[in-house]
């Protein structure tokens, strides 16, 4: 049976991607190398919306979140972490470890924070050197308004650091525009390459603080990860297989045009929350974001034989609810390499399973509301102009 992942990462990886990752790796003191790296750069830049350097580097996201907490902060410094699911709480976690003073902003998991209250801490603890969010917080599928609270931050000398890990390609952001400090990134979402590589940018003023920082590093040095990108070079031995995938993924990003890539994102979200909506059920999150849906599951309902059903019968893999909302909520990701027929293809697959557990559907109405979405004139116009 064909699997198909609709799992907030690892996502689906185009066949360009795959093939480019298969090929004999190549090696990385050389020209060659560097020409493909001089590319990636350039492509990066304008994934992330920005003219400052993307630093590219080997592992999974969390990597990059720990590289920039060590290289912005010193022992002791406060900051500001807002705590709305898991990988809030990973903020937290992360910055506590290496000694820094959390304040954690905890708010109800589903829902975003409300950037005046950010702005109100910031305001009466003047001392605050970053504050640490999500564009999505995935464990939730919530969608942070990440504009509005760039633009409190700003205006006060605390950087605003953004976990943009799964929303990078899916879930507009400008990092440049916005004035967003310093964003992270991860391959295995929204950029459609498998897990492996993670990515980093700063802003000017970030930079800066590069500098100050006391906090020990070696490997997440990122000055020195700096100084080897303007020779299109790494410090250490990068993860060159999944380098060459990245860049064809990057290379069919600007084929579809950024832009058109969100537009895709929103109406496949939009789709889906219809479609779920139609068969009775509920969304999670009061700020649903455009890459991942989250849904409530039903009074009664046995969500690991729900995902069971459509994981063995249908090949369909969706997540379930991680940390306090383990059996609470079910996932399904929108993200990266989707398009229409994935949507309907999930939607068919959990009113199946929802009414072989025993969840009174009607079949073909979540399939149906989804239809009705792309069916719309302006969807379609936006669908058949894009690659998908
Ligand atoms: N932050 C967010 C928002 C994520 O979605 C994830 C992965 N689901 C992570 C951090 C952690 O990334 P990784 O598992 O690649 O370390």
């Amino acid at each position: 049976m064909k699997e198909r992942l609709f799992t907030p990462g690892p996502t689906p990886v185009p066949e360009e991607a795959r093939l480019a990752e298969a090929k004999e790796p190549i090696h990385h003191r050389t020209s060659r190398f560097e020409k493909i790296f001089s590319h990636l750069k350039e492509d990066l830049k304008y994934v992330f919306q920005t003219e400052e350097e993307v630093i590219p580097l080997a592992s999974s996201g969390t990597g990059a979140m720990e590289a920039a907490v060590v290289n912005l902060l010193s022992p002791g410094d406060k900051v500001l972490v807002v705590v709305g699911g898991k990988f809030g709480e990973r903020w937290a976690e992360i910055c506590s470890s290496f000694g820094i003073e959390v304040i954690s902003l905890n708010i109800e998991w589903g829902n975003a924070p409300s950037p005046s209250l950010i702005q109100e801490f910031l305001e009466k603890e003047k001392d605050i050197k970053a504050v640490f969010l999500q564009l999505v917080e995935t464990s939730t599928g919530t969608r942070y308004d990440v504009e509005s609270i760039a633009k409190i931050c700003s205006s006060t000398p605390s950087l605003l650091v953004v976990d943009a890990i799964s929303g990078l390609g899916g879930e507009p952001l400008y990092t440049d525009r916005w004035k967003v400090d310093v964003v992270v990134g991860a391959s295995q979402k929204g950029l459609m390459v498998p897990p492996g590589l993670s990515f980093i940018s700063l802003s000017a003023r970030a930079w800066e603080r590069v500098e100050e920082a006391r906090l020990p590093r070696y490997y997440w040095d990122l000055e020195k990860a700096r100084k080897s990108l303007e020779k299109n070079q790494t410090p250490y031995t990068p993860a060159l297989s999944l380098l060459c995938a990245l860049e064809e993924s990057l290379r069919l990003i600007k084929e579809e045009g950024l832009e058109k890539v969100f537009l895709r994102h929103k109406i496949l979200a939009r789709a889906t929350q219809e479609g779920v909506k139609a068969m009775g059920l509920e969304l999670f999150s009061s700020s649903p974001s455009q890459i991942v849906t989250s849904i409530k599951v039903p009074e009664g309902v046995d969500e690991k034989a729900l995902r069971q059903i459509m994981r063995e019968d249908y090949g369909a893999i969706i997540a379930g609810g991680q940390g306090k909302l383990s059996g609470k909520i079910v996932r399904i990701a929108h993200l990266g390499w989707m398009d229409r027929l994935d949507i309907l293809s999930v939607l068919s697959a959990l009113e199946i399973a929802l009414h072989k557990v025993g969840f009174p559907v009607e079949p073909g109405k979540g399939a149906g509301a989804g239809e009705e979405i792309f069916e719309d004139m302006e969807a379609i116009k936006i669908l058949r102009e894009g690659k998908n």
